[in-house]
């Protein structure tokens, strides 16, 4: 991300913790920077030891932003399953994008396509709604692991490892 719109968001993040009659305190600013800097896919414990030691930020304020971050709608959660989720920083810039989830190595491909778009409006508006958000989400196995049988996400035993990759098409 350009350094201009992280000031943006920032700015945006800043303005909705005031809203709160909240600080937006140096720790707050760390958090968002790393989280917003790049638009990787996310589990709140990956943030802790990026943040290093000069923020000293706990454990409860990395949740505690990531929930105010959610409600003010720059953040959104992505649901695995099984109580598991991810927090996808990539919401601002690409409103509408869709994900599919391998359900074996857990890996999260982030896709667009007008068609879809089309989709959605026609069947929203057919139903009389007006959309605030839209996203596909489809789970499945990917080709490598099935095919190949080896794929560099899929840890044996250790199926709920989530890898930091993530690649748009
Ligand atoms: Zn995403
Ligand atoms: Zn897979």
């Amino acid at each position: 991300m350009d350094p201009q719109s992280l000031q943006a968001i920032l700015g945006q993040a800043q303005a909705f913790f005031a809203s709160k009659g909240l600080r937006f305190t140096k720790q707050r600013e760390a958090l968002v920077t790393l989280i917003f800097r790049n638009d990787e896919h996310f589990k709140p414990e990956d943030l802790l030891p990026k943040l290093g030691k000069s923020h000293a930020v706990s454990r409860a304020t990395v949740y505690r932003t990531i929930a105010l971050l959610v409600e003010s709608g720059m953040l959104r959660e992505i649901s695995l399953g099984g109580g598991e989720r991810l927090y996808d920083p990539n919401f601002l810039q690409s409103p509408h994008h869709n994900h599919l989830i391998c359900v074996d190595c857990r890996k999260i491909i982030e896709f667009e396509d007008p068609n879809i778009d089309v989709m959605q409006n026609c069947i929203t508006r057919r139903l009389g709604f007006s959309p605030t958000q839209k996203a596909l989400r489809i789970e499945g196995s990917c080709d490598r692991l099935r095919l190949l049988g080896t794929c560099p996400n899929f840890k044996e035993g250790k199926k709920k490892s989530i890898p930091g990759t993530k690649r748009r098409v």
